[in-house]
């Protein structure tokens, strides 16, 4: 076995390392503080190729590995998760099912500028009352003539409301399959297409410097050739979609438990009470070696899905596997780490109050900690 990352995958994790701490976290809480989306942040992570890391360079990707494009959002997420956030869902869930499921004029005319990060594009699957349960989604499209008809709402959508948004991937139902089932089909919306309203929505606990968005689609008008993929492919390839999605959220757990685990590990051997370095009592000592001993299992476990990913073999149980174990360890590494700061880890200044907070969309984005358990469940046979 080699555990040894490439030269290349070394060097995306020191520049990454350089732009976040130069660029991002030296305004991320004030960012945090008044729930800005910054889209001149977003452009710069574009200039440094931070979107499209996977998509090939014929389309103005960077047609990197899966690993390197993890370690990326690690290295964001170690300084900043709603920052991570932005870049996590532009590429796995934006740019993402143009570049598997879009057609070559789509992909043409799409991917250029989301890859350069002078536009944003979301992935409207969740609805007010369809969220773990996808298939109880209410939006549907009607064909009339040439142009097929979308009427419905999303909620919580990503990337969706910000000056940069210049579209999304929306599900809906478009017929009824042989089983009695709802045929689902997924459609290209741009922003400003008559009737298609996109509403910010603020007062978010944590991810607050990212863009979320309701969506309303009133009798929009789609022409045919902005429907992704096949009719009826819809709901295999928002599935498909998710499987890569853990990846990226399982890269935030772990690169938000190591920024976490940082300030903490650096509090603990600065702050003294009782004569001595609070990181000599043996109770903040353990603290630190098991917040240590997990960032390094969350870590094997998600760069062997990636892995498994780049060598195109069956990564999707391991995926759900590192979505949840490195959401819950973030979870419990920075309550260590809030601990550990004491009363100071209550206030803003310090940065493990964002780390607390940012970390529980973790457990509930992309599919909650409880559906990742089903999913295993499915996987192992129960
Ligand atoms: C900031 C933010 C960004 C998001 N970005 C996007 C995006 O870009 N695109 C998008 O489509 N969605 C997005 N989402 C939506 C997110 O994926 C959903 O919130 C998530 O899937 C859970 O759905 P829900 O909120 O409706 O909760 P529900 O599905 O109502 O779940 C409520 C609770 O019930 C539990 N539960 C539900 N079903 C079961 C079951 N079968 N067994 C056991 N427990 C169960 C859940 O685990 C949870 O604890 C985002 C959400 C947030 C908050």
């Amino acid at each position: 076995m080699d555990f040894d990352l490439t030269l290349e995958q070394n060097m995306i994790r020191k520049e990454v390392r350089k732009f976040a701490k130069k660029e991002i976290a030296p305004i991320a809480a004030e960012l945090d503080e008044t729930e800005t989306f910054s889209a001149d942040l977003t452009q710069k992570m574009g200039e440094i190729g931070l979107f499209g890391m996977v998509v090939s360079e014929a389309y103005g990707g960077q047609g990197m590995d899966y690993i390197s494009y993890i370690i990326a959002v690690e290295e964001i997420a170690r300084i900043d998760g709603s920052q991570a956030a932005t870049i996590a869902a532009g590429n796995s869930l934006g740019i993402g099912p143009l570049y598997y499921f879009g057609n070559e004029k789509q992909k043409q005319k799409y991917l250029p500028k989301l890859c350069s990060g002078e536009a944003l594009w979301g992935f409207g699957l969740t609805e007010p009352t369809a969220g773990s349960d996808a298939g109880g989604s209410k939006t549907t499209a009607e064909l009339d003539g040439d142009e097929w008809v979308l009427n419905g709402s999303k909620i919580f959508i990503t990337n969706a409301a910000c000056e940069l948004s210049w579209g999304v991937t929306v599900q809906a139902i478009t017929g009824t399959r042989p089983s009695g089932k709802p045929e689902y089909t997924c459609f290209l919306v741009e922003h400003g297409t008559p009737g298609f309203k996109a509403i910010p929505m603020h007062k978010k606990f944590m991810w607050r410097a990212s863009s979320t968005a309701e969506l309303y689609f009133d009798d929009v008008r789609i022409p045919k050739e902005n429907i992704l993929g096949k009719v009826g492919d819809g709901f295999h390839q928002m599935l498909q979609t998710l499987d890569l999605g853990r990846l990226s959220i399982a890269a935030m757990g772990l690169g938000g438990a190591q920024g976490a685990y940082d300030a903490a590990l650096k509090y603990a051997k600065g702050r003294e009470q009782f004569g001595q370095p609070i990181s000599k009592f043996q109770a903040v000592a353990f603290k630190l070696a098991d917040s240590a001993l997990e960032i390094e299992c969350a870590r094997n476990l998600l760069y062997k899905a990636c892995w498994l990913r780049d060598k195109k073999r069956a990564f999707e149980k391991e995926a759900a596997m590192a979505k949840l174990y490195c959401s819950e360890v973030m979870g419990r590494v920075a309550n260590h780490a809030v601990q550990i700061h004491g009363g100071y880890g209550l206030m803003k200044e310090y940065d493990v109050e964002r780390f607390y907070r940012d970390q529980k969309l973790l457990e509930i984005g992309e599919g909650t900690s409880e559906v990742q358990r089903i999913v295993i469940s499915r996987y192992i046979g129960c």
